[in-house]
């Protein structure tokens, strides 16, 4: 297929904002496209050249691309920078400045999809001496063939950011409407097969040659992550024993969710958003390769920082280690860790997602050697007394957990939250996960940094990120503690994420997140999203979350609603 064919279909997709139209442009895209062509259609039109979990990043920064830019179109980077400055996206800037060079270039190419993918995908695969100029030449090649539309999807996607407006749920949809019944049964098998293979591609490649009966028979790929079950809120440790009499209690930790494979001698890590992190824990890969006994098997666990004695640190000193690229050793031997196992859902061949929690625990018993204090079974009680959960819950916080998953002893394994089965009931102070989404710089001891940071909620109707505050405080000039962060380095985690400077204004693409504090929720049409925090201070860094995970519009307007109450 012409790259020109997906061209139009992503010009289609940004002038239909109707969710049915979209489902249909896209599903008669699939049902167009061939067999060994469809993987590539489905992550291309998601924007992706990789399913997410597979964890390759393209590596582009902004500043790199305008590089690019001017190259590929034979300008200068400030007229680039200049362009970008007006028109906010660098695709219309490659399609404005492509346009213009177009009489003196003689021929195109005519670029097809698998050629396109495969040049995107290299870009991942680029590494060692000269990567960024390797990366520059590859992109403007690419770009000094394409055509004006073509250059401007080419860029977008290469920086993560197709603005297409094509969220998961249609992309599902169409491959229900593409190859089977337009009905809830076919929308449902869809979603099973795309929680076991969280693979867009792959799933829609089944659902076109096997149908709906070929979805419903797929099982746990090992080393392949599954989505993971969640929990809701709980309301009181009353209120659940009423509804549900004997429940099984857990610690809920407050650590990292890792998802372990092991085929063999074989073992892969997952976090919960499905990244694998196999890499960055050496020490709980040989943890696993000693002490599970099952050649194959899925399992669930938390991950705890500890110390010398084993006493629990917290996340924010574990969360180091989930991005660190470099030095792992040394962060093995400095931050050591635990694992506290609560499911499995795969005991050699043997899929469990039907199994009652009870059954699923046994399993689990099965399948490790524990060993105290490194590698054990989460501490668990089954009780239908209220007093006992209260003690339990009170121990929990003592041992600074999070406090406790009260889960249904019936429930089967569910992929997602409000599924119902868990419920988490935790101290009421709420943070929230914000995005940040501009900044200012600063001012004084903070010159040459940036010094305030405009915090972004999501909302989830249209996938924009709507201000909501402001926060300064809480990020260190020096740092004193190991957990905390300063100025400089999150300037210097932003900064390839800069769209646009305007005077001191930054506005930065949302992909940081952060978990934020603050005293009161209040209203302010200062902010495109009306509320405002007060007070807002800087908790930790969340690198195990991703934009996905920001805290929406609804969240906090149901905050603010909360607070209002208890006034
Ligand atoms: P928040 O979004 O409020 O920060 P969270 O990140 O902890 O919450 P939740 O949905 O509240 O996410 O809780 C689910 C997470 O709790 C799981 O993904 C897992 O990492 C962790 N967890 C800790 N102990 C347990 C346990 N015993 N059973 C299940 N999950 C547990």
């Amino acid at each position: 297929m012409k790259y020109q064919e997906l061209v139009e279909v992503y010009q289609d997709l940004e002038k239909n904002s109707s969710k049915i139209k979209k489902t249909e442009i896209i599903a008669n895209l699939m049902k167009k496209t061939s067999d060994d062509e469809l993987q590539k259609v489905v992550l291309l039109i998601q924007g992706i050249v990789f399913p997410k979990f597979y964890g390759y990043e393209l590596g582009i920064a902004i500043q790199m691309m305008i590089k690019a830019i001017a190259k590929s179109t034979g300008h200068e980077i400030k007229r680039v920078e200049d362009e970008f400055k007006k028109l906010g996206d660098l695709g219309v800037v490659v399609e404005k400045l492509t346009e213009e060079k177009k009489q003196s270039v003689l021929v195109k190419k005519e670029l097809d999809i698998s050629a396109v993918f495969k040049n995107l995908q290299e870009l991942a695969y680029i590494e060692g001496v000269g990567t960024q100029d390797k990366k520059l030449n590859l992109i403007s090649e690419l770009l000094s063939f394409a055509k004006p539309k073509e250059a401007k999807y080419i860029v977008r996607t290469i920086l993560g950011d197709l603005r297409v407006g094509v969220a998961e749920g249609i992309i599902r949809d169409a491959i229900a409407k593409a190859f089977l019944e337009d009905d809830k049964e076919s929308k449902d098998a869809v979603d099973y097969a795309l929680n076991i293979y969280p693979d867009f591609g792959e799933v829609a490649l089944i659902a076109k040659s096997k149908g709906i009966e070929g979805l419903k028979k797929i099982k746990i790929k090992i080393g392949q992550p599954i989505q993971v079950m969640l929990g809701e809120k709980a309301e009181s440790i009353e209120e659940i024993i009423k509804n549900f009499g004997k429940i099984a209690a857990e610690f809920k930790y407050d650590g990292m969710r890792a998802q372990i494979h092991k085929d063999g001698d074989k073992i892969w890590i997952y976090t919960r958003r499905l990244e694998n992190v196999t890499k960055q824990f050496p020490d709980l890969v040989k943890l696993c390769k000693d002490n599970i006994k099952v050649k194959r098997c899925v399992l669930e666990g938390e991950v705890v920082g500890v110390d010398k004695n084993y006493q629990p640190l917290p996340f924010q000193i574990l969360s180091q280690r989930i991005q660190r690229k470099y030095d792992i050793e040394k962060m093995v031997e400095e931050i050591p860790i635990q694992i506290n196992f609560f499911d499995i859902v795969l005991y050699e061949d043997e899929q469990l997602l039907d199994k009652n929690l009870l059954e699923r625990r046994k399993y689990l018993e099965k399948a490790i050697k524990q060993i105290p204090n490194r590698f054990v079974l989460a501490k668990q009680i089954i009780t239908d007394k209220v007093n006992e959960l209260k003690k339990f819950y009170k121990e929990s916080l003592n041992a600074k957990q999070e406090g406790l998953f009260l889960k249904v002893i019936e429930s089967k394994y569910v992929f997602g939250r409000k599924v119902g089965g868990w419920y988490k009931l935790k101290p009421t102070m709420e943070t929230l996960d914000l995005a940040i989404i501009g900044a200012t710089w600063g001012t004084g001891k903070r010159a040459g940094w940036m010094g305030s940071f405009i915090l972004g909620c999501k909302d989830e109707k249209t996938g924009k990120f709507l201000e909501c505050g402001m926060l300064g405080t809480g990020v260190k000039e020096k740092k004193t503690a190991e957990t905390d962060i300063t100025f400089k380095e999150l300037t210097e985690i932003l900064k390839p994420l800069i769209i646009s400077e305007d005077a001191s204004q930054i506005k930065i693409k949302p992909k940081v997140v952060i978990s934020v504090d603050y005293q009161e929720i209040q209203k302010s049409p200062n902010y495109d999203s009306g509320f405002a925090l007060r007070f807002p201070r800087f908790i930790s860094l969340r690198e195990d979350k991703g934009i996905d995970d920001v805290d929406t519009i609804e969240r906090i307007k149901y905050l603010y609603n909360m607070q209002k109450k208890s006034k």
